[in-house]
Parts: structure tokens; C-alpha cells; sequence
């Protein structure tokens, strides 16, 4: 019998959940890291006296412990609820574009509404029609995606299946007229990553309606605690870690599972195999189009690799509010126009809008005292950066980290003064730490075609199984969510031959 009946590859999100679930049901899993530490995504490096966070900006689906999201259910159901410190965000986002709006939203439907209200009084109507909409849909999809009503149908839940694939631009043309005021309820299609006139309005109705009912969470400590504490207890229940162990091969015969090899050349035998790589490079490098079905590959065809990162992590000598900093999530830009701000994301061109998030603002020991650190990032696509001549990559990074620390001036004056640490990351960082095509975030593009809806969960090889953002939407209730799912799966799977 092999050692090890499950072998995950890849401490992500994804991988670490389905780890951790199929351990405290007893089995037996080899989990494998190419990094020297856990979280893919989910980490955090240190420069100087700063331990900077690198990807967690707000946590979706926690709620409180009155009102739980699935998360924090989640988190309870795989007993780490009680190691983590969760703080609620109370802002859902400010967003700035100088000379033309400066507005804060409330994470909370009736006072964004009327926030809203205020500043469009002439749209009173629309603003309030289309947040009725949004909360109707939202309630119908829960029923339909997640209850997963057995009886669910265009008849009894017509709202949902009225508009779960519209763009969400036609939805917001439907209620609204002013451009900007539409931008504005929008903004976070930059979470997802596509704009309102290609994004199903179900992903970004989902995000909006999840924030504004169980709020935007951080966690004490950064992602990074929440990795840290997922492998403490996936260790705890007996399972075994090998970091800086990337898998090479995963060794199939007659299109079924019989082992690992890792890059020392060890052969590690097991039946079942959970991968949180990326399912392209599982398939093309792990395995091979030699041991896989001749059509195994038709289904990626009309699949587009999602953007990637650029964040300039910063690291200053004052508190927030020295900076003039008052809201933790800040979008900032020139221009208010998605379809610009995503364009200009396949190029090398300094973008017209980023992200500034400040933890400290509601989390004062997240840096050291007297000191703050922000992460500005915009997402951008790897394909300019690949055919950049090597000569050119620093020049390019930093002349576009500078591109957005300027715009960052415009809204907070003077902050540059104050800058202590400053780390660059690109959508090349993001390929190497990741392994991931295009250093992708989200996995695939989440155009209505590729939507979670459609998504076949079948694997071609007997005992394979994926979990993260290129087999859920990405973010990290979602990639959390799936690595669960799947380590179910596993369970059902293994039950059955036992
Ligand atoms: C800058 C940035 C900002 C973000 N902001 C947010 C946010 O505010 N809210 C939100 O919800 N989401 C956010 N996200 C997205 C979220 O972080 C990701 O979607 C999620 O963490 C991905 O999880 P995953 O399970 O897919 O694993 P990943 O994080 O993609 O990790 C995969 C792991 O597999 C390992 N691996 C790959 N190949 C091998 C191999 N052959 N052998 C061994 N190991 C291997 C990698 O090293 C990595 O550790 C952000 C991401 C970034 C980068």
C-alpha cells in the first residue's frame, strides 16, 4: 500500500483547504510546495521593518457571528474559526477621481444607497430599482447555485435566470443614465476582471451584494496568518509537508493515477492526486498530451488566461492619518471609463486608475507604530511583459510603479515624502511564484461562455482532481470554498473503493 493515499500539489488557497479537509477525515496526505512557505497567493515578504501583505484586500463572505457568511461557516466546519482574529471593514470603498468625484460608500445597502441618492438626486428611482434587482437576483442565486434547490426553475426563480448571464453594463443602462454614477456602482469589476460590458452580471452582483451583506473582512496578521494556520492544522491532524518540492510528473497509467514524481527524482506511488496548480499546466507539463484522451484539450480552446497583478508595495514612516489616508480601500484614477482602464491593462502603459488599500487604517499593528504600509496595484496582463527584452524590465517596472505613485499624489499630496520601503511586483513575479500561465490571479476570464455555471468539474485522468481559480472564480472565498469541495469529492471517491 503507498504511503500516502492523497497527494496535493501546491500550497494555495485551493490546496491547503482540500489538505487540511481530507486529513481530519483521516486520510493519508502528501502535501507539496515548490515555495519555501504555504499560501501561493495567500502570503506575505518582509522588507526591512515591514511585513508586507500581497494579495488580500477584502475578505468576502464572513459576515458576523450573528449573521455568518459561508466562509465563516466554512472556517468553523474545519475547526480553524477560533485561530483566526477576522476585522470588519466598515467602508466598502472610496473612490476618487480628481477634479470630477470624490465619494465613500458605506458597506451597507441603505447607506450607500443613500449616499448615492445624494449625489444623483435626479436618479433617485434608478439607484434604488437597481439595488432591488441586485438583491432579488442575489437571493435566487443563492437558492439556485448554492442551496442548490432540487426543484429550481425559469418559473419559480425567474429573476435569476432572467439575468445571471447579461452583461452587467445592460443592467446598469437599464436603471441608470449618468456614466459616472454607473461607474461608480461598478467600480469593483476590477476584482474580477473584466469590464461591465463583458461581465455576467451574477459574478459581479454576487461580489457586490456578499460585501454589503456580510461585509469586506480583513484578518489580523494578513493572509498569510490564515495560511500559516491552515498547515499548523492540517499538520496537526497528521498530514506531511514538503516545501521548496515542486512536483515534476504526475505519473498516470491507462489514464489513471498511480503516483508523483518530485524533482529529486523520487516516485511517490498514490491513487489519487489534488492538483492547485493551473489545469493548463497540469495537463501540458504534469502529465502530458501523450497520456491524456485525444479530445482532452478542446475544451480549453476558447478559453482567454485572466490578468495578472502590478502592485508597489509601500512602506511609510507615518500613520494613515499623517498621510491623509482616512479609508482602507482607496480607488483612485484619472479616467472613469472601464473599457480604457482595461485596455490599457494589455499594455506597458502607466494605468489610469489602481487600488490603494491601507490596513492600518482600521488595523493600527499591522506595521510597526508610527509607520504604514499600502499596496497600490492594478491588474495587467503578462503578454507585453513576456515579449519585453530582459534589458528592459526594470526600466519598465519602475517607470510604471512611478506612473501610479504620481497618481496616488494627486489624491494624497505629499505621501511620496514619506516613503520608507517601496517593492515592485509584475505579472512576471506573480508567473514565477505562482507557476501559473501569465501569472494569472483569477484563472481563465470569466466571460458568460466560461462562467462557473458551465464549468465541467470532470477530470481525464481516474483519480485526478483541481481545486483554485482555474477551476473556480477566483478570489479567496471562492478558491477557499473549492479546495473543500473537492477533498469531498476525493472522500466520496475513496469510500466507494474502500
Ligand atoms: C495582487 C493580488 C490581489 C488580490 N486581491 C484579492 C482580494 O482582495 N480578495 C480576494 O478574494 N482575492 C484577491 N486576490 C486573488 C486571490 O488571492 C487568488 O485568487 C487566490 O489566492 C488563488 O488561490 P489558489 O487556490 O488558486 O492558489 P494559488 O494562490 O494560485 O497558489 C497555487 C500554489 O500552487 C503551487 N504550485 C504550482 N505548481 C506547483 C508544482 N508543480 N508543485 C508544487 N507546487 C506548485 C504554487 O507555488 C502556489 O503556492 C488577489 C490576488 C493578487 C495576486
Amino acid at each position: 500500500m503507498p504511503d500516502f493515499n492523497v497527494v496535493v500539489i501546491g500550497a494555495g488557497n485551493g490546496g491547503l483547504t482540500a489538505a487540511l479537509t481530507l486529513a481530519r477525515n483521516g486520510v493519508k496526505v502528501l502535501l507539496l510546495e515548490r515555495h519555501n512557505l504555504p499560501g501561493g497567493c495567500a502570503t506575505s515578504f518582509i522588507r526591512g521593518r515591514f511585513e508586507f501583505e500581497v494579495s488580500l484586500h477584502q475578505l468576502s463572505g464572513i459576515g458576523s457571528p450573528r449573521k455568518p457568511g459561508p466562509l465563516r461557516r466554512l472556517l468553523g466546519e474545519m475547526g480553524i474559526l477560533d485561530k483566526l482574529e477576522l476585522v470588519e471593514m466598515k467602508g466598502l470603498y472610496r473612490l476618487v477621481i480628481p477634479g470630477e468625484i470624490d465619494i465613500t460608500l458605506e458597506a451597507d445597502r441603505g447607506s450607500a444607497v443613500e449616499t448615492l441618492k445624494a449625489r444623483f438626486p435626479r436618479e433617485g428611482a434608478g439607484i434604488e430599482g437597481f439595488f432591488d434587482l441586485l438583491y432579488k437576483f442575489s437571493a435566487q442565486m443563492v437558492a439556485v447555485a448554492f442551496a442548490r434547490d432540487p426543484e429550481a426553475s425559469r418559473e419559480k426563480y425567474p429573476i435569476f435566470f432572467e439575468h445571471a448571464l447579461k452583461p452587467t453594463q445592460q443592467i446598469l443602462d437599464q436603471y441608470l443614465r449618468d456614466p459616472l454614477l454607473k461607474s461608480i456602482i461598478s467600480t469593483y469589476w476590477t476584482y474580477l476582471g473584466l469590464p461591465p460590458s463583458r461581465l455576467p452580471f451574477s459574478d459581479f452582483a454576487l461580489l457586490l451584494w456578499s460585501y454589503l451583506e456580510f461585509k469586506p473582512y480583513h484578518l489580523k496578521g494578513g493572509s498569510q496568518a490564515l495560511s500559516n494556520v491552515l498547515l499548523e492544522s492540517f499538520l496537526a491532524c497528521g498530514g506531511t509537508v514538503r516545501f521548496n518540492c515542486a512536483a515534476q510528473k504526475i505519473l498516470v497509467s491507462g489514464q489513471k493515477v498511480r503516483g508523483v514524481l518530485i524533482e529529486d527524482g523520487e516516485e511517490i506511488p498514490c491513487f489519487y492526486v489534488l492538483s492547485n496548480a493551473s489545469t493548463l499546466t497540469t495537463y501540458t507539463d504534469l502529465i502530458g498530451p501523450e497520456n491524456l484522451p485525444r479530445d482532452s484539450f478542446q475544451s480549453f480552446g476558447g478559453k482567454t488566461i485572466g490578468p495578472s497583478g502590478f502592485t508597489v508595495f509601500l512602506g511609510f514612516d507615518r500613520g494613515p492619518e499623517e498621510l491623509g489616508i482616512s479609508e482602507t480601500t482607496n480607488f483612485i484614477g484619472r479616467d472613469s471609463d472601464p473599457e480604457h482602464a482595461f485596455a490599457r491593462w494589455r499594455t506597458l502603459d502607466v494605468p489610469g486608475s489602481a487600488l490603494l488599500s491601507c490596513y492600518n487604517v482600521f488595523d493600527p499593528d499591522f506595521s510597526p507604530p508610527g509607520t504604514c504600509q499600502a499596496a497600490l496595484v492594478t491588474l495587467q496582463f503578462a503578454d507585453p511583459w513576456l515579449s519585453l527584452p530582459p534589458s528592459q524590465y526594470f526600466g519598465t517596472k519602475y517607470r510604471i510603479a512611478q506612473g501610479m505613485l504620481n497618481l496616488a499624489e494627486q489624491v494624497f499630496p505629499g505621501m511620496t515624502k514619506h516613503l520608507e520601503e517601496v517593492e515592485v511586483a509584475t505579472p512576471l513575479t506573480h508567473m514565477r511564484y505562482l507557476g501559473h500561465p501569465g501569472g494569472a490571479i483569477y484563472g481563465f476570464e470569466q466571460y458568460a461562455k466560461d462562467s462557473s455555471f458551465f464549468e465541467s468539474r470532470r477530470s481525464f485522468v481516474q483519480g485526478l482532481y483541481f481545486a483554485g481559480s482555474w477551476v473556480a472564480p477566483g478570489g479567496y472565498q471562492t478558491t477557499l470554498q473549492s479546495g473543500v469541495s473537492a477533498a469531498r469529492a476525493i472522500l466520496k471517491s475513496l469510500n466507494k473503493r474502500n
